[in-house]
This record gives C-alpha cells, structure tokens and sequence, in this order.
C-alpha cells in the first residue's frame, strides 16, 4: 500500500481535512478534502455512500485509502474494540477482505480466500 498523504490545511472537529471557499461575503462552504481528491482522481462518488479511510488516518487524502462504502459499514469500522476484528479490511499480504474474498472460519476469524487458495495450491505442489 502506499503511504498516506497527509493533508496539511484546515482539519474539522471530527478530524477530516477540509478546505473553505468563500461563495460570497456571508456564505462560506466547506468541502471535505479526501472527497474531494476522490472524485478529482477516481470518480464520482456512488450515491448513499461514505468514504471510508482504510488507513483509518482521517487526515489522509491518498485516493488509494478510500473505499466508498454504506454507512454501516463506516460504523462498523470504528474504533470500538468489539468493531477491531470486524475492522480487518487487508490480509497480511495486503488483498481486501470484502466480498467474494472474504471467508469466515468457524472459529470467526476473517481470513483471505486468496491466501487460502495459495496455501492449499502450494501444499499439494509440494507433496
Ligand atoms: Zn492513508
Ligand atoms: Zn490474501
């Protein structure tokens, strides 16, 4: 993963980087800055949807960190101890835990299909 880029302007009380723009001589908008630089780099985003940052650094604006996602998932990637395991969005080997690669042990541990494939592709070469 590349590193985070950090943004080094305004910061909001949440912690999000944002910048303002004077649309007159009392309105002034505020736009947050990891949106922004989404929708510049990646594209539009989906409607509904929040951007999540994977990095969990609320301050990054590296469009490879964003994943656009419902607002249920962003909560339940919070911070919360319970959420920690929940939270694991990457396998060691960096694939992304969602969706069809995502598999469930018994025990409720999220594990990477891909590296699961690989370990049993692997095991039955070396035998
Ligand atoms: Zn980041
Ligand atoms: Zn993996």
């Amino acid at each position: 993963m590349t590193p985070c880029v950090e943004w080094t302007g305004g910061r909001n009380s949440q912690g999000y980087g944002y910048v303002a723009f004077r649309m007159g001589p009392r309105k002034v908008q505020s736009k947050s800055v990891h949106r922004m630089a989404y929708e510049l780099l990646v594209g539009p985003i989906p409607e509904g949807k929040q951007l999540d940052h994977l990095c969990r650094n609320r301050a990054c604006v590296n469009p490879e960190h964003l994943e656009p996602v419902t607002c249920q998932v962003n909560l339940l990637r919070g911070a919360t101890l319970a959420a920690k395991n929940a939270a694991k969005t990457h396998c060691h080997r960096g694939h992304l835990l969602i969706g069809g690669n995502l598999y469930v042990n018994p025990k409720g541990h999220r594990e990477c299909k891909r590296c699961r494939a690989n370990a049993s592709a692997k095991s039955r070469r070396n035998t």
